[in-house]
């Protein structure tokens, strides 16, 4: 993975686009079943296929007999490139095959080695096909059967009629053009089309019912009402793209800009509707890119200008997550809003680190709190903290780890009560640290633990060592 900048990361191993090969030449290198394979597929998508090769199998023999294809009867030759417009390679000789990688790629012409991805300039992906409708799948080359199955799962979610439904909307495509300028209205106008009656219409096979449909709500579509905007407050976990709620992520992929934490995820940030705005609201220990009260009032107007706007937050936006005080103004301001709550990280970390929070044999009780500085104190109740059976989760707590140890050990508890850090829990990168209370601030310092870290101090941590079961976890004990 490269990284770029702070928050831009090269992820994509290849750039899928669809190629427009109709009426184009295309050559193909080799005569059996596998180039035949490939030029069915070129032929589909209307390429002018032509075929080097001394001789040709069966099903290649028929279509050039047939004229559907050229035959150049003979061994690959450079000049066989000439003007090509794209060129794959499926013969079972690698002294070939490389040959045409190489003198392809010198040329720009797009190049595809049949299972050799090294030689490859372009893979061919997994199709499912409702054309106009299409769905590209690749493994990068990593594993053609897991993109085979992944296909197989799509296949049934894609009714067949898709095509059909694209085709339809394409008919009337330049009228809701000219009759919504607003392009956020033409989309809603096109959401509620394809999510309601017409679609339903399609699917079950009444076309022209579906035609009536969309021309009846196209006709009356002056009549929606300007749409208001609205924020979506969302959890997204701690970290885990699998720990998302189903209606977190129908809300990410709906909306029309996100503004998002440092908290949240790129993996998380990734399944956010690809063309939807980002807004990095930051959220670093005194490092607010966007202070509070321009979250609050970025919010409102973009709300205001009709927008569709995802709050995104790490965790769950009630927990240490200042949710209520952006939801407030909101409804000062008469804007809807909705709130989605989130896996927290004290639920999330202690799930992944084999820690329960509660236990009938150590803890009937488990506090939150923050240990964040306010004016260089921590201002906590230490004597409810340091009562005995109770679990107590520290959020923020890395920077008083000093204060928070030793006023704990000074209204009571041991200095040899268990202490778990889970530094970026739930994540492939987690990373726990054990300790007695009294050695964790020199582990702390000592281990470079960096944000985000949790902290769960109790008996419970000892549950650890038995029930730890994320594979993920790296384990440091300590002290
Ligand atoms: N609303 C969030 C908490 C925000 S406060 C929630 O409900 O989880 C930020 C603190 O949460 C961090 O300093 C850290 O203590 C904790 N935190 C959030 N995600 C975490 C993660 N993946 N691993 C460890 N700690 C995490």
């Amino acid at each position: 993975m490269y990284r770029f900048d702070k928050y831009l990361v090269v992820t994509m191993d290849y750039l899928p686009i669809f190629l427009n090969i109709k009426g184009q030449p295309c050559l193909v290198v080799g005569g059996g079943s596998v180039a035949a394979r490939k030029v069915r597929l070129l032929l589909q998508a209307g390429g002018s296929v032509s075929v080097v090769a001394p001789a040709l199998g069966p099903e290649l023999a028929k279509l050039a007999a047939e004229n559907v294809i050229q035959h150049i009867e003979r061994e690959f030759e450079a000049q066989d490139l000439r003007e090509r417009a794209l060129v794959i390679a499926a013969t079972d000789a690698l002294d070939i095959n490389s040959r045409v990688s190489e003198l392809a790629k010198r040329q720009r012409i797009p190049v595809n080695v049949v299972d050799q991805p090294d030689l490859c300039g372009f893979i061919t992906p997994s199709i499912i096909d409702r054309s106009p409708v299409q769905v590209a799948i690749s493994t990068g080359g990593a594993s053609p059967v897991l993109a085979r199955l992944l296909r197989t799962h799509l296949e049934s979610y894609i009714p067949s009629a898709y095509g059909r439904l694209a085709l339809l909307v394409d008919e009337f495509r330049g009228q809701v053009k000219r009759q919504f300028t607003n392009v956020t209205q033409r989309r809603y106008f096109w959401e509620r089309v394809l999510q309601g009656s017409v679609a339903e219409l399609l699917f079950a096979g009444r076309e022209d019912a579906a035609r009536k449909a969309l021309e009846k709500a196209v006709n009356e579509a002056e009549e929606i009402p300007e749409v208001a905007g609205e924020v979506y407050l969302v959890g997204a976990g701690p970290g885990d793209p699998d720990l998302l709620t189903f209606r977190a992520l129908r809300l990410m992929q709906q909306a029309d800009v996100v503004v998002y934490d440092r908290l949240v995820a790129p993996a998380i940030l990734e399944l956010v509707r690809r063309d939807a705005d980002h807004i990095y609201a930051g959220k670093e220990r005194d490092n607010h890119a966007i202070p509070q009260e321009n979250i609050n009032e970025l919010l409102i107007r973009l709300a205001k200008q009709g927008k569709r706007v995802l709050r995104l937050k790490g965790g769950d936006p009630f927990i240490f997550g200042r949710g209520g005080e952006e939801i407030a103004t909101l409804m000062e301001e008469g804007i809807h809003f909705q709130v989605v709550p989130g896996i927290t990280a004290a639920a999330g970390c202690a799930a992944y680190a084999g820690i329960p929070l509660t236990h009938r044999d150590y803890a009937q009780a488990c506090v939150f709190v923050t240990g964040h500085l306010q004016d260089g104190t921590v201002n906590l109740n230490w004597e409810m903290l340091s009562q005995p059976r109770q679990t107590v989760v520290i959020y923020m707590g890395l920077y008083g780890i000093d204060v928070v140890c030793r006023e704990l050990i000074a209204h009571g508890l041991s200095k040899t009560t268990p202490v778990a850090l889970i530094q970026q829990g739930t994540t492939p990168q987690q990373r726990t640290f054990l300790a007695s209370l009294k050695d964790l601030p020199s582990v702390v310092h000592e281990h470079d633990v960096k944000a985000p870290t949790l902290i769960i101090v109790g008996d419970v941590v000892r549950l650890h060592e038995k029930l730890r079961w994320f594979e993920g976890d790296e384990i440091d004990v300590l002290g």
